[in-house]
């Protein structure tokens, strides 16, 4: 095992259609999240950022070509934000821009990761050491709220909010072509709905939304998509057990 995972820290599956998925294997499976890079006519959509333990704006830039990069967070999470202050256009929820702007522990929920025993399998760079590492500050460029459009030129993403994993989750909906960027509100696994600034009841406002959503495809912030009906049993799951 390399001691310096340079070469291969990310993972980058092409799911066609100028849409990827990248991941990061050798972080701890609680915190493995996906970075989704979309290619546009006229720009770029990258969402999520992985844990920012390497860089991966030199990844993205391999697999964007030169239309300009909009990079949206889909919440200020360590798991989803780590690499957002990479990328100069940088957008996320209105409610989340205290956040960016410092990315403290208390929005980023960073002491999770660094009191894991092995939080990576791999250490990211010679000589890293868990309790050093922080989420570095990334101040938005631009704020989203609910309806906005974000405009690739061939494709168009409507950003709803999707509040209760936490106050300013959004995902991102192209409704021509039914393709959804769910963040955390819904994936394949254990739903997070306990962090101290979770809400339950808002949670299951979005559920309740989210099962009415009419997609073809859900990619969430973990695992694998997500078929319509596979994201609508999650959703109505989550709202019997509740
Ligand atoms: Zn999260
Ligand atoms: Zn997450």
């Amino acid at each position: 095992m390399s001691e310096d995972a340079t070469g291969d820290w990310f993972v980058v599956a092409d799911l066609g259609g100028g849409l990827f998925r990248i991941h990061e294997p050798h972080v701890h499976r609680f915190f493995r999240g996906n970075v989704f890079l979309l290619r546009g006519r006229d720009a770029n959509l990258l969402i999520d950022f992985g844990m920012g333990l390497r860089p991966l704006a030199p990844l993205v830039a391999g697999l964007a070509g030169r239309a300009p990069l909009i990079a949206v967070a889909t919440h200020s999470h360590a798991d989803h934000i780590g690499g957002l202050h990479e990328f100069a256009d940088r957008r996320a929820h209105s409610s989340e821009a205290v956040a960016c702007a410092s990315m403290p522990d208390s929005a980023t929920f960073a002491p999770m990761f660094r009191a894991l025993d092995e939080p990576v399998t791999v250490p990211p760079g010679p000589g890293w050491q868990k309790q050093y590492w922080r989420i570095a500050p990334a101040p938005l460029t631009a704020t989203l709220d609910e309806g906005q459009i974000i405009d690739l030129g061939d494709r168009r993403f409507e950003v709803l909010h999707l509040p209760g994993h936490s106050p300013g989750s959004i995902g991102l909906l192209d409704r021509e072509n039914g393709l959804f960027f769910a963040g955390d509100a819904i994936y394949r696994g254990t739903l997070v709905d306990d962090l101290p600034h979770s809400d339950r009841v808002v949670y299951r406002k979005t559920m309740a939304r989210i099962a009415s959503l009419d997609v073809a495809i859900a990619h969430g912030g973990h695992g694998e998509a997500l078929s319509a009906q596979e994201m609508r049993e999650i959703a109505l799951g989550y709202l019997a057990g509740a």
